[in-house]
């Protein structure tokens, strides 16, 4: 691909677009930094293999004006500021003129590190909002080191968002408060308190991490955040209620709507007004589906929006019925206890966890499962569950377990282990049973040790009932590999795998086209036409395949990498 570099000289206003949005060069773009100082110091210079954003962004502080270039090299992505080395006055945009900046930061052409920014300009007023602060997960080395990356400098962020407590979008928070952040972030009530647990546990894994590494590789790496950073986080959060607006920042206003994913996910509704000028957003977040276990259905904003930036992990196909599931995961249960083996479930312990316990609280009670113990082996997940217990504000009430049920998740059977000697006591136990264990991709936690000890064995099943990233041992052991190397061994793997799609928090194909075709009617009714829509949340070939099923229905689509800057 070519792209032109823009001409910039003394005289002439330079190609381009005022923007607030710059920083110093980091170390790793130093390299890069002489090239393109050369280049936009030319007239005007063509580059092979570059690309520049919609938009280059620009900075007219008194005497160091900067010119920035993002510089794509093979799939990675250098956002480069440049020293313009010739002064110059840039006077892009006229005073009061409402601009607003979509960056894509992170869970672009990806699934991992939700985070995009806001960046709203209106005369000299700059506000900056980051919409999640979601973990990479996925390669060990690489996502460290892509974690390590701020989205922008703290001082410049006036609030953050979080649409959920998923930690592939909320798992980075501690780690702005490390580095200084001290703003609100806003959430929904139950979604603030899940992050309790889920940011603590989170911290707790970054030390241990930390530890292990130390002795045994004789790697000293920081965590990148500690409990005291997760704590600190939570006296940042406010929770709202959903469908109601509140003030993000000064002239910037959001509304919360049910996404139906986990307990207390949102869609996030973002408006901005300057005088006459009004622009909308909406941020998907996740989108869950109807009639998953506990929640409510997801409820598309009515609101129309400029922008839509929307999920796209499962745009490429669509999901067995959660009624399917329920009967699958029966004939699972039932299969695997006549074999006398255990049925073995990485699971999100928020969520997932919770789903499957009422649903296997549900097959007991109708005598569709043997009555085996189900053990929950997650602390994580019995915090999890109380959290749910507190906010019945959130259920679906048109369930009959629901409203028949005092205690979703408390029945014979079903215990909820906490301390590692009783997790381990598990493995010298014999006779069929469930073990629910965090994590959801199986790369870190409990799980682990279970899988270490019953991969092997022929009688036992490995229950896959969610996601799985690429890179993850999740995704190895949904593609059967011949064995997993857990702890540093390697296991043969010989257990029965079984994968249940219509347990997926996530809507498919269908379920995020009828959510976007809802979102554009609502917006055709107010007469702000069809939105542009920006894929995020996808591996490459369900963005592809969806923005192909987008265009062909009307809808504006694209597909941005990270770095890529767009005006609303
Ligand atoms: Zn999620
Ligand atoms: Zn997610």
């Amino acid at each position: 691909m070519m792209f032109r570099v823009p001409a910039v000289s003394t005289s002439a206003r330079p190609a381009v677009e005022l923007h607030p949005a710059w920083r110093l060069p980091t170390t790793e773009d130093t390299s890069r930094h002489q090239r393109l100082d050369a280049l936009t110091n030319g007239d005007t210079t063509t580059m092979d293999h570059t690309r520049l954003p919609p938009m280059t962004a620009c900075h007219s502080g008194a005497n160091t004006p900067r010119v920035a270039c993002e510089v794509s090299v093979g799939v990675a992505v250098h956002r480069i500021r440049v020293r313009w080395t010739r002064a110059a006055h840039l006077t892009g945009v006229p005073n009061r003129v409402l601009t607003m900046h979509i960056e894509f930061f992170g869970a672009a052409q990806e699934v991992t590190g939700s985070c995009h920014i806001l960046r709203i300009s209106s005369g000299s007023k700059q506000r900056t909002v980051l919409l999640d602060c979601g973990m990479f997960q996925g390669r060990r080395s690489e996502s460290r080191e892509k974690n390590k990356r701020l989205p922008v400098p703290i001082e410049e962020i006036d609030a953050v968002i979080l649409s959920h407590a998923h930690i592939d979008h909320a798992g980075r928070l501690p780690y702005l408060v490390a580095r200084g952040y001290k703003g609100t972030i806003w959430a929904t009530a139950a979604t603030r308190d899940l992050c309790a647990i889920m940011l603590a546990d989170s911290a707790h894994i970054q030390e241990k991490d930390a530890e292990y590494l130390a002795r045994h590789r004789d790697e000293i790496i920081e965590p990148l955040y500690r409990m005291e950073d997760a704590t600190r986080t939570q006296e940042c959060m406010v929770g709202m209620p959903y469908d109601k607006w509140f003030e993000v920042t000064d002239g910037v206003r959001a509304r919360f709507t049910e996404a139906g994913h986990i307990l207390g996910s949102a869609s996030v509704v973002v408006e901005v007004r300057e005088g006459e000028q009004l622009k909308r957003l909406i941020f998907s977040g996740d989108i869950g589906r109807a009639g998953l276990p506990i929640i409510r259905d997801p409820a598309p904003p009515e609101d129309g929006a400029d922008v839509i930036i929307c999920e796209s992990t499962y745009g490429n196909r669509d999901h067995e019925s959660v009624e399917g599931a329920r009967d699958q995961l029966a004939r699972v249960v039932r299969d695997t206890a006549a074999r006398g083996g255990r049925i073995l479930i990485p699971a999100f312990a928020v969520g997932r966890t919770q789903e499957l316990v009422y649903d296997l609280h549900e097959l007991r009670r109708d005598g569709n499962i043997p009555e085996i113990p189900i053990y929950i082996d997650s602390p994580l997940a019995t915090n999890a569950t109380a959290v749910f217990a507190m906010h019945p504000e959130a259920y679906d009430q048109s369930e009959e377990l629901v409203r028949r049920s005092p205690n979703l998740f408390d029945f014979p059977m079903v215990s909820f282990t906490r301390d590692v000697n009783e997790s381990k006591r598990l493995n010298s136990m014999h006779g069929p049973m469930i073990i629910i264990a965090a994590s959801g991709m199986a790369e870190s936690g409990r799980i682990l040790h279970h899988l270490h000890h019953g991969a092997s064995d022929p009688r036992n099943t490995i229950l896959i009932v969610g996601f799985q990233a690429e890179h993850t041992l999740g995704r190895r052991i949904v593609e059967q590999r011949p064995s997993l190397r857990i702890f540093g061994d390697e296991v043969p793997l010989a257990a029965e795998v079984e994968v249940l799609n219509g347990y997926s928090a996530h809507a498919d194909r269908t379920g995020l086209l009828s959510w976007l075709r809802d979102v554009r009617r609502h917006g055709e009714r107010d007469g702000r036409g069809t939105p542009t829509v920006y894929l995020v949340h996808g591996e490459h070939a369900a963005q592809e395949a969806f923005a192909t099923q987008l265009r062909r229905d009307g809808f504006r689509t694209e597909i941005p990498a990270p770095g890529t800057v767009v005006p609303i």
